[in-house]
């Protein structure tokens, strides 16, 4: 299989120069890639359905016309043509909108194949723009390919049927008759085959478990294959002596801890205390108040005598975590230090000097504190917020700086529990899955440009009540209309009704200088800057409690989870906070996505929503995570698959040891799944 990633699609019959290019658009280069390039859905022809049954989904429909056809004009020049049909059992119609042409394909007596779906219209069953069909498409399911201007469907699916004609016998399957019997799996060339050209529901659904299962062996391939935590190793001692000064300093909080919080605070506790250490990920929405749990873990360890690590993914979130601390343990003599890559050499090299003595007791940083030239003298715990934004080499990295910390990473993008278990594998799971009290439903809007000056108003209200807003746009430079791109949004809220009336608006985006976008967060922060428009830079942990609108240019760019993100970061303090999605996009994907975000607050919810409306094809949630596209594996249905592969992993690879060919073949698809993940690490 992995040799036809060599030959170039041109060879096929029908691909000339022009197709080639069109083909390349879809990222179809080899055969290879035109033979994984899957349907994203299928017209199902392998049964007929009756009108009887109104249903959302589409299906074919063998119809006889009882009556000439009869066209009519409505109102607004709309052209109407109905015909009345039966399908031996209930009678309907067929209506078809401005298009009197049609009128010739219906004949009465004629018998049709219609594919659509029935829509009861009061007493009528109705089937409005129903697709004719020939008979030889009958039978079997139809693919439907993602396409790009100048490609058919047809076209694509008469490569692919060439394509397997002339190398189905090439395709090597990379699992032994063994396994495939054990497991009653389809033959990897069959499961292609017929994932493209499927006879039956049933037939496509053993297409997709043999590639899921595929899918499974791969990525489980490449976490174990990613995993530097020793199993067998024992994490540095931690006692459980200092009950008194942890609750002492839980008291002195100036406000009281959740019970989710306490739970998983003992959680973490019993992990440092145990001799296997802690290897935990912390879940938690959007200001559900990781932060503070953090720090008891890292008072822990200094109680202890031991050095702490916490990482983050930006300059700013680094920052913001090292003064909050700072504030925590006031008073408490306890060693606390930032390093960033701002920091001049001749700072950084005290620090690092610190550090190594042992002078330090905490460390906040960024990246820096994995670069070479770190080292510590007892690291023994390394926490990791927002860990999502960071590759398998990064937290290696920082790891590997000390003898088997204990290891913490937090996430506020909540994954659903399979996902969780693909990704994070062993690891223990921890949730804080309760609000701090007080903190207010944001209320959502979603809304498109003809909005603009009423939104524009609401600003200039919120402001003058004292708060203060966050613009987000996703792009920095001018790029293709209708986007906004942030220099177009900032000339916008920098324009004379704005300063007029003493509105100050700042931008800020990733490009920036840190110096520069550590002084407009500052200002931000002291309510110098009033609005804040700027890229995704302040999706994660930005904490600024007096910002109470959140308006969002363009919201369909971003994914569900980012948007609740984005979202948190206003409702932090005690007024009611507003958040507004501005969308000119009107299909259905974009409004059903628009409404789950108006309709929910609940970070693990939208998560879950996000997966189902994201589909199979396009898994894009799981990249976030670190994990490549997944078009098989469906989170949700295939947990069981899932569990089994996680069982079975090292008797299904002994087992392909066994055969060196088959794992050639496993092991080129396990690098080139390696390449995509390590290639998205900054
Ligand atoms: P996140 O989980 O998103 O990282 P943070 O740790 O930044 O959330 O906490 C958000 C805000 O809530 C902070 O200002 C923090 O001080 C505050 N906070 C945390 N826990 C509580 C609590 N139990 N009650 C009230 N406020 C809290
Ligand atoms: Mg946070």
């Amino acid at each position: 299989m992995n040799f036809l990633r060599n030959i170039k699609i041109s060879v096929l019959k029908g691909v000339g120069p022009k197709k080639e290019q069109l083909l390349n658009k879809l990222n179809i280069y080899s055969i290879f890639d035109l033979l994984t390039y899957y349907p994203k859905s299928y017209e199902d022809m392998s049964q007929i359905s009756m009108l009887k049954n109104p249903s959302e989904e589409k299906g074919l429909f063998h119809l006889e016309v009882i009556s000439p056809p009869t066209v009519r004009q409505a109102r607004g020049g709309l052209n109407i043509l109905t015909v009345n049909v039966t399908d031996g059992v209930t009678t309907g119609e067929l209506i078809y909108f401005n298009q009197p042409f049609m009128e010739k394909y219906f004949k009465k007596g004629y018998k049709l194949f219609i594919y659509g779906n029935v829509k009861k219209n009061g007493f009528t069953y109705q089937i409005s723009s129903g697709k004719i069909m020939n008979r030889k498409d009958i039978g079997g399911l139809n693919p439907v390919y993602g396409l790009t201007s100048g490609l058919s469907n047809n076209e694509i699916s008469k490569f692919t049927l060439n394509a397997i004609k002339d190398y189905k016998d090439e395709i090597i399957d990379i699992l032994p008759i063994e396994i495939k019997n054990r497991y009653n799996l389809l033959d990897l060339n069959n499961a292609i085959e017929k994932i493209h050209f499927p006879e039956s529901i049933e037939i496509l659904s053993k297409c997709r478990n043999r590639l899921a299962f595929d899918e499974l062996l791969i990525l489980q391939s490449v976490i174990e294959g990613n995993s530097f935590r020793n199993k067998l190793r024992f994490s540095p001692k931690m006692e459980d002596i200092f009950e008194d000064e942890i609750t002492s300093f839980i008291k002195n909080l100036s406000f009281t801890l959740t019970n989710a919080q306490i739970r998983v605070i003992s959680e973490i506790i019993k992990d440092m205390t145990s001799p296997m250490g802690m290897d935990r990920l912390l879940q938690g929405d959007v200001g559900s108040g990781k932060t503070v749990v953090a720090s008891v873990a890292l008072l822990f360890s200094k109680l202890n005598g031991y050095q702490s690590a916490l990482m983050a993914p930006t300059e700013i979130l680094a920052r913001q975590h090292y003064n909050s601390i700072i504030l925590l343990f006031e008073n408490m003599n306890i060693n606390v230090e930032l390093l960033t890559g701002d920091i001049k050499p001749k700072d950084k090299e005290i620090i690092v000097n610190k550090l190594q003595s042992g002078e330090i007791d905490i460390i906040v940083g960024t990246h820096a504190l994995i670069q070479e030239n770190v080292k510590f003298n007892n690291l023994a715990l390394t926490i990791i917020d927002e860990q999502h934004r960071f590759g398998v080499n990064q937290r290696r990295e920082l790891y590997l700086k000390g003898k088997h910390p204990h290891n913490l990473v937090m996430t506020a993008t909540p994954i659903p529990r399979t996902l969780a278990l693909v990704i994070y594998g062993d690891m223990e799971i921890s949730v804080i899955d309760e609000l701090p009290p007080g903190r207010k439903h944001i209320d959502t809007f979603v809304v498109d440009y003809s909005y603009m000056d009423r939104l524009d108003k609401f600003i200039i209200n919120q402001i003058k009540e004292g708060r203060q807003v966050f613009v987000v746009c996703p792009l920095i430079e001018e790029s293709d209309m209708p986007l906004k791109s942030l220099e177009e949004v900032f000339k916008h809220y920098t324009s004379d009704k704005f300063v007029r009336t003493g509105i100050k608006t700042r931008f800020l985006h990733g490009k920036m200088k840190n110096d520069e976008k550590q002084t407009i967060m500052e200002e931000f922060s002291r309510n110098e800057i009033q609005i804040l428009v700027s890229t995704t830079v302040i999706e994660v942990g930005i904490d600024v409690p007096n910002a109470s609108l959140m308006i969002i240019y363009d919201a369909d760019r971003f994914g569900l989870s980012q948007l609740h993100q984005l979202r948190g970061r206003v409702g932090r303090g005690t007024n009611k906070a507003f958040c507004v999605l501005i969308n000119n996009n009107k299909s259905e994907q974009s409004y059903k996505r628009m409404k789950v975000m108006q309709q929910s607050n609940d970070g693990f919810f939208i998560a879950e929503i996000d997966l189902e409306l994201r589909g199979q094809g396009e898994l894009m949630g799981t990249r976030q995570h670190g994990v490549p596209d997944l078009k098989f594996i469906n989170l949700k249905l295939d947990s069981k698959l899932i569990e089994l592969i996680k069982r079975d992993y090292k008797k299904i690879i002994s087992i392909i040891d066994n055969y060196p060919i088959l794992k050639k073949e496993l092991n080129k698809y396990v690098e080139e799944v390696s390449k995509t993940l390590n290639s998205e690490e900054n």
